[in-house]
Parts: structure tokens; C-alpha cells; sequence
């Protein structure tokens, strides 16, 4: 079983888009919320699709303390699976104290808080609030949070192994690092981001089985449309458990407490 952890699907278009490049490889999907779309609406999206599961954006800027109170209800609710943090598009590093009742609760629920560097073609935050030193410090501070570090902390791949090698409450997604339209070819994407990955696992050993499948997909008209690719880089680097793992079993553990 296939668990897709890092989508954004929130129209029913989009979700068409994705069942089609997916073409019934995956079961399950986690789409991650962007601020700029209600959750009540997402969640109500979701509630009228099978295997459908959202993690919510914390909106540390306009109002913390309504966001948290929504957050809060949502998990008892069981209607979020995660948290979602963005500190490059709020211009605040992880580490500023706005965000940090967002990891007691995370904590509190035993759900994921998923650290997004938010960079996309038309939006580059500034690298600073991206930093893995942050990070580190947030697992060593919340031990008892899991924090999902997205797209293997691109542009930081080296540093983001690192800090899950040494924290045993942090993880990595493979979303978003191989995209449609760029210079690179499919395959030629295919084969580095796979030899990088496989670098990194000879230097933190330890870190196989953190590795968790996801996509970024955000629609076919978007850089981020692809599925198969992504398919690609587990299967070329993983067997058996291991690759189980990566595909589904983590996810079920982080996710869904299964
Ligand atoms: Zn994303």
C-alpha cells in the first residue's frame, strides 16, 4: 500500500488530476493545507473522499490563538492528521516562541508537525528561516513531537540527514525535487536525486527508515504534477521492509498511530 504523506489537493479537479497520474498506484493521500484555503472547507472536501487525510497550516501570524483553538478541536475531532508549520512564508524562524504551543499540542495529540520551507517557483523565502539548526533544536526541545522535515530539506539535504540521524523524532519527505518543465529530463531528475539520496544514506546509516513517499503534487498545470517519478526514487533505492516502509508503514505510524 502506497500513502502519498504530501499533496495539495483542495478541488475536486485537482484530486481527478491526481488519481490519473497516479493511476491507482496510491491509496492513500495526505494533502497539506496552504493558508490561503479555509480548513473547514478542505476538511469538508475531504470528508466526501475515501482515504483522503489532511494536516493542517498553523497560522502563526493573524491569530495564534484561534488557530491552535481550531487545531485543537480538529484533533479531537480526528479530523486533521498533522500540523503544518511554514516559517520561511511567515518570516519567523521555527524556533520563535509563536510556534512553539504548536509543538505542546502536536505532542499532546502524538501527531506530526510538518516543517514546509514553502518555496515554490514564484515564491523564494529567505533561506534563513529555513534552517536545520532550528530544527534540531526543536526535536531536542519537544522529544516527544515528530517532526517531518519536507521535500529532505532541499536545498539542505546533507544537514536535514543529519539532524534525523542524531534525533530520533525527526523525519524526511522526498516530495517536491523533481518537477515537469525543468531543464533536466525526467529520467536524468530521476537518477540524481536517487544517487544523492543513496549518498546520504551511506554517510547516516540510521536514517533508512525515516524516509517517508511524497509527491508535492499540486495539479497538472503546476510544476508539481508528478507521481511516478517519486515512485521511482523508493523503488530505486529500497527493498522489502524497508521499501514498505517508506511507502506506507511510516506514515501509518506517524499519521495514524497504527
Ligand atoms: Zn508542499
Amino acid at each position: 500500500m502506497i500513502i502519498d504523506c504530501h499533496t495539495h489537493i483542495y478541488f475536486e479537479e485537482t484530486y481527478q488530476e491526481y488519481l490519473k497520474e497516479s493511476a491507482g498506484m496510491v491509496s492513500v493521500v495526505v494533502c497539506i493545507q496552504s493558508s490561503r484555503y479555509d480548513l473547514e472547507h478542505l476538511i469538508e472536501f475531504a470528508s466526501t473522499k475515501k482515504d483522503f487525510f489532511i494536516i493542517a497550516a498553523f497560522d502563526a501570524l493573524k491569530n495564534p490563538k484561534r488557530s491552535l483553538k481550531q487545531l485543537e478541536r480538529c484533533f479531537k475531532e480526528e479530523k486533521i492528521v498533522g500540523a503544518k508549520v511554514c516559517p520561511g512564508c511567515q518570516k519567523l524562524p521555527a524556533t520563535d516562541q509563536t510556534f512553539s504551543p504548536l509543538f505542546t499540542l502536536c505532542q499532546k495529540y502524538k501527531k506530526p508537525v510538518i516543517i514546509h520551507n514553502g518555496w515554490s517557483p514564484d515564491f523564494a523565502p529567505l533561506l534563513k528561516y529555513f534552517s536545520l539548526s532550528d530544527i534540531d533544536e526543536l526535536a531536542r526541545k519537544y522529544p516527544g513531537c515528530n517532526i517531518i522535515v519536507s521535500g529532505f530539506g532541499f536545498p539542505y539535504f546533507f544537514e536535514s540527514a543529519f539532524v534525523a540521524h542524531k534525533n530520533k523524532n525527526v523525519f524526511l519527505d522526498i516530495s517536491g525535487n523533481i518537477s515537469d518543465g525543468e531543464n533536466m529530463a525526467l529520467d536524468r531528475q530521476i537518477r540524481q536525486y536517487t544517487d544523492d539520496l543513496r549518498k546520504l544514506l551511506t554517510y547516516y546509516p540510521g536514517i533508512e527508515n525515516k524516509i517517508l513517499f511524497g509527491t508535492d503534487f499540486a495539479g497538472e498545470n503546476t510544476p508539481l504534477s508528478l507521481v511516478n517519478p517519486y515512485i521511482k526514487v523508493i523503488d530505486n533505492l529500497f527493498d522489502g521492509e524497508m521499501k514498505e516502509n517508506a511507502f506506507g508503514g511510516l506514515a501509518k505510524k506517524l499519521f495514524f498511530n497504527r
